[in-house]
């Protein structure tokens, strides 16, 4: 029999994973944590898919990734699962992360204001300049708290009650879970500017006020505010490392320049991966990678229910997006740039969504992350990068409009940036099919299914498949995209693989002395 890494034979593994993503590594990790054996398969060369990192010259770059939540050992009841999950794989302390607070600026005609994390510093913040609408601010504010505590403990609470218990423990959930950011905010703020204000990060979710699920955007905005935002020392890339690390740690591998091509499945349920035209056999597979790839090419749809295919078609994916990566000799900090700033012509962000659809870049997010780690770049110098939304399109369209793109982003930058464009000693561009090529992701969809009412909470594509043996993570399922979410739903694949119902039983059982004996019991008690 063919042997991989260290004499493991390809055909004992409990669990595949396909993909290296976040989702997928935090997956991985965690049942290597509880005595599965693991195969991780990644097509690219390095773990991390949107948060990997990439060196070009001395400059040391992210993909994507700017700003996440969820790190610090404090922060809102049911949150802080990334610091959970390095915390059971024992590398809490092998990873640092750098509070970034304000976690954002926003930049409007008139306006620059910094968006500070704590509760009240934000409110503060805003009612400074609408002081009439402080009130409003404030008790939206607060139902955005409420329901990023409700939505964490949804599932563990659904699991014993009825949908009666579940209104009054989750009154906020189920009052709101149909609502979109906009038809929420009308409630409690009048003021179309401040509005525009409030929702100036909506490019993390990729949808605007009207369209963006309001229960989404709590917990987005709560994580950034109440978890903490933070910037990942020396990149995202440490990030995916630390999580691959913790897999290898316990016993898991990790297979690089891996693409798998097909899950093979024997009287309908899994039995196993092919790569490289060889067979990997596993009674389970976690598929992190996109899933349309998943069901279409690599399972087949005649083994997925029609209801479940028709489903699939119906469902919305998100924006693709278009990066500049620049390093510059200008003096940011003494410039007084932010980590992270917005810059927008326009309060209202629907209307700057509708541009974005059609293609036109008429608003930016300015990155500067070595402001707070300049090991990113030699001394005297800063990184930078320009991020908007895009459609997708073909390479070949790419081809003729890059430059172009890049220059009017430049130009757009400029605008907070005085005299950037001739302060540029490194420039490239990664458009939309970039982020295909790397990720394999559908039209290179930056958050994987949009977070719309109609696709999040249960209405989303659950972790387990209808196919026996078949589970995903990641930001094509529950509960949605960015960093927080998709660690999430590595947490939630890993549960339901195991079959522990409630978040807190899983951690109790990961952070046991021997968290295998541990999972024994807890297989046996229930
Ligand atoms: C430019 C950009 C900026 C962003 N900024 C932020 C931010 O600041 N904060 C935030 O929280 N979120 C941000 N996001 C969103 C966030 O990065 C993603 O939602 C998240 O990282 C997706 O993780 P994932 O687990 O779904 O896997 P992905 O990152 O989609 O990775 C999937 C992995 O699967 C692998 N794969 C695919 N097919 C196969 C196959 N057949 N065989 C083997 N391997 C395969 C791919 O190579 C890839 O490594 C950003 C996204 C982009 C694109």
């Amino acid at each position: 029999m063919a042997k991989t890494g260290a004499g493991k034979s390809v055909s004992d593994y409990d669990v595949i994973v396909i993909g290296s993503g976040i989702g997928g590594l935090t997956s991985a990790a965690l049942l290597a944590k509880t005595g599965k054996s693991v195969l991780l398969l990644e097509a690219h060369d390095r773990p991390g898919g949107y948060a990997h990192g990439f060196k070009r010259k001395k400059y040391q770059f992210d993909s994507g990734v700017h700003l996440i939540s969820g790190c610090g050992p404090e922060g809102y009841a049911g949150g802080q699962v990334i610091y959970k999950t390095l915390q059971a794989l024992g590398l809490e302390n092998e990873i640092e992360f750098i509070s970034i607070n304000p976690f954002s600026h926003a930049i409007y005609p008139g306006i620059s204001l910094a968006l500070p994390q704590n509760l009240d510093d934000f409110v503060q913040a805003l009612a400074a300049q609408f002081p009439a609408q402080r009130e409003g601010l404030k008790a939206l504010t607060e139902l955005c708290l409420q329901l990023a505590e409700e939505i964490s403990i949804a599932d563990e609470l659904m699991a014993g009650i009825n949908h009666q218990q579940g209104q009054a423990l989750m009154p906020a959930l189920f009052k709101y879970r149909k609502s979109t950011l906009a038809e929420v905010a009308a409630e409690f703020i009048s003021d179309s500017k401040l509005l525009g204000v409030f929702a100036s990060n909506w490019p993390y979710l990729g949808l605007p006020p009207r369209q963006v699920s309001f229960v989404y955007w709590s917990t987005m905005l709560i994580g950034y505010m109440v978890d903490g935002a933070y910037y990942c020392k020396g990149g995202f890339q440490q990030l995916a490392n630390t999580l691959a690390t913790g897999l290898q740690r316990y016993g898991g591998q990790i297979q690089y320049r891996s693409v798998v091509e097909k899950i093979v499945l024997q009287q309908g349920k899994v039995a196993g991966v092919m790569v490289k035209e060889q067979m990997i056999t596993a009674p389970v597979v976690i598929s992190n990678a996109d899933i349309r790839q998943t069901i279409y090419k690599m399972v087949g749809e005649q083994y997925f229910p029609s209801r479940y295919l028709q489903r699939i078609k119906k469902m919305q994916h998100s924006l693709s997006i278009f990066v500049v990566y620049l390093a510059t000799d200008l003096d940011l900090l003494a410039m007084n740039v932010a980590h992270e700033s917005f810059c927008y012509a326009d309060f209202d962000h629907d209307q700057n969504y509708q541009r974005t659809c059609q293609g036109e870049v008429s608003w930016l997010s300015i990155t500067a992350p070595t402001l707070v780690d300049p090991s990113l770049a030699p001394a005297g110098q800063h990184l930078l990068m320009l991020t908007t939304l895009l459609p997708f399109d073909e390479p070949e369209h790419w081809k003729q409009t890059k430059q172009q793109t890049m220059d009017h982003m430049v130009a757009l930058a400029a605008q907070s940036i005085p005299q950037l464009e001739k302060h540029i000693i490194f420039i490239e561009g990664g458009s939309p099919s970039t982020m295909r090529r790397y990720t394999g992701n559908y039209q290179g969809a930056a958050y994987g299914w949009d977070v719309i009412p109609a696709q999040v909470g249960p209405a989303r594509i659950q972790n387990q498949s209808p196919v026996e043996g078949l589970f995903f993570s990641g930001h094509w399922t529950s509960p949605g995209g960015g960093v927080y979410g998709v660690s999430v739903s590595g947490v939630q694949a890993a549960q339901k693989i195991l079959g522990i119902k409630k978040q807190s039983d899983f951690w109790q059982v990961l952070n046991s002395q021997d968290g295998k004996q541990s999972l024994f019991h807890h297989q046996i008690l229930s």
